[in-house]
């Protein structure tokens, strides 16, 4: 085996910050040691005054996803590349069930095109676009022979991957059983339908009117309704996605304060872009920001209110829900109608770095920053200790973060197939320098070392976070 050590540098875990050089061999951590006290390895990666993190790990992403008469516009292969310059080792992305098709030809459908194509590590979850005795018994077979364990469900979207109450209930009994978790995009998908329907009639149809017909209070009320759901059906774990609103964090909060086994993400985009300044941009530029959940009012407090739940944990998570689209001859399908932008923001290049500007704010914790991109995404869905730590026995995924560096987000330098940054021109006071994946160095000094192939498929466990 080859062994290489990741020395001088501040190793960032959930408990703390230790100075410690970090001893890899093969694809494995072995050690970790007193700076200094081992000095050969066949390569050596100099972190000195620079933080040594857990590879991030992206729990939401959709590469290659056919939606709105498109197809996400990054392949496994380019995806997965940008999540390594990213920092991310990790990502998660969701195979898909359509209505009417087999579960587990929806998953074969995903390993064909994942397989061999990947640059860093990937697991998937399921998504259940049919719900029926034959998609439930598909669910047991999923967990206890293909290492997937979580299964995400929509209350919004009819027609496409919509479940109504009574499927979301029969599948939330079936994961109580077989120790599975429930994923939901958590909005009243026909009352939007509505309020979309009458928006058109009176002729609004820029981009804003996407964020307009799906007001905060319709994803209040259907993240109430998956917690009173998921009590009904024995407290059966479920896990919010994309949460973007104050009221829908409260009802999070709420469940999580009655011992609730309830969990949420949120991701950059909720965090940083608003309703007005983005999708309310002139003309039909706002089609960048289109995403659902969508972005909400700078004029609410929806922004610092996530921020605060990512401090109290009340918001366990921040992916990415990566699901990029061209604006030339993707986004502008919806020209003249918002209905028919497809839905979608691109930013699994980012998570690690636009996250660590949270610390720099001093909205996060450096341990809180490494907890909500790596270590927490890894225990919610049954990858811990693989990943998400730096602890000897840990897959050697490891990045090398340089405080004193700067990253400048631009379409002219980011690696995702996309023609536009929903983030262009921010500015980051961090710079991902170094990216290891299982012992294999794929970024260093800004040179990418990496290859397609390289990424191997996840199966995972069931959740740690579990009771
Ligand atoms: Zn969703
Ligand atoms: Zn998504």
């Amino acid at each position: 085996m080859t062994t290489l050590l990741v020395k001088g540098g501040k190793v960032i875990g959930p408990a703390g910050a230790i100075d410690a050089d970090v001893l890899v061999d093969g694809e494995r951590i072995v050690a970790l040691s007193l700076p200094g006290s081992i000095t050969t390895a066949d390569t050596i990666v100099d972190a000195t005054g620079k933080y040594v993190i857990p590879g991030g790990v992206d729990a939401h992403t959709h590469m290659e996803l056919p939606f709105g008469g498109t197809f996400a516009s990054d392949t496994f292969e380019t995806g997965t590349r940008a999540a390594a310059w990213g920092g991310t080792t990790t990502i998660v992305d969701f195979a898909v069930q359509r209505t009417g098709e087999r579960v587990q030809d929806g998953l074969a459908a995903w390993h064909a095109k994942a397989d061999g194509e990947c640059h860093v590590d990937y697991a998937f979850h399921q998504i259940l676009g049919g719900v029926d005795e034959d998609a439930l018994k598909a669910m047991d077979q999923l967990v206890a022979e293909e290492g997937i364990t979580s299964f995400k469900l929509f209350m919004a979207y009819p027609g496409v991957f919509y479940s109504d109450d009574g499927q979301i209930l029969r599948a939330m009994q079936r994961a109580r059983e077989n120790g599975a978790m429930i994923m939901m995009h958590a909005e009243n998908g026909p009352a939007i339908d509505v309020l979309v329907a009458q928006a058109l009639a009176r002729g609004e149809t820029d981009p804003i009117h996407h964020g307009i017909t799906r007001p905060a209070a319709l994803e209040a009320e259907a993240t109430s309704r998956a917690i009173y759901l998921a009590e009904v059906a024995r407290d059966t774990p479920l896990y919010i996605v994309h949460l973007s609103a104050s009221g829908a964090l409260a009802r999070v909060a709420e469940a999580r304060d009655n011992g609730r086994n309830v969990f949420a993400e949120t991701c950059p985009q909720y965090l940083y872009l608003t309703l007005e300044d983005q999708l309310g941009a002139p003309g039909f530029e706002g089609a960048k920001w289109v995403c659902s959940t969508p972005l909400r009012s700078k004029h609410e407090s929806h922004g610092r209110d996530l921020w605060r739940g990512l401090r109290t944990n009340d918001l366990s998570v921040v992916s990415t829900d990566h699901c990029p689209f061209c604006f030339k001859d993707q986004k502008e399908l919806g020209v003249g109608d918002f209905s028919k932008i497809p839905n979608g923001i691109g930013g699994v290049e980012h998570r690690v770095d636009l996250l660590y500007q949270g610390v720099v704010d001093g909205q996060l914790s450096l341990e809180r920053w490494v907890e909500t991109i790596a270590t927490t995404p890894a225990r919610m869905f049954g990858l811990y200790p693989r990943k998400g730590v730096i602890a000897p026995g840990s897959d050697a995924d490891i990045v090398v973060y340089d405080p004193n560096g700067r990253t400048r987000i631009s379409v002219e330098t980011h690696h995702m197939n996309m023609d536009h940054s929903a983030f262009e021109g921010y500015e980051i006071a961090g710079k991902v320098e170094t990216v290891i994946s299982r012992g294999t160095v794929l970024l260093e000094d800004g040179v990418y070392r990496g290859r397609k192939g390289h990424g191997q498929y996840l199966r995972r466990g069931l959740s740690s976070y579990l009771v």
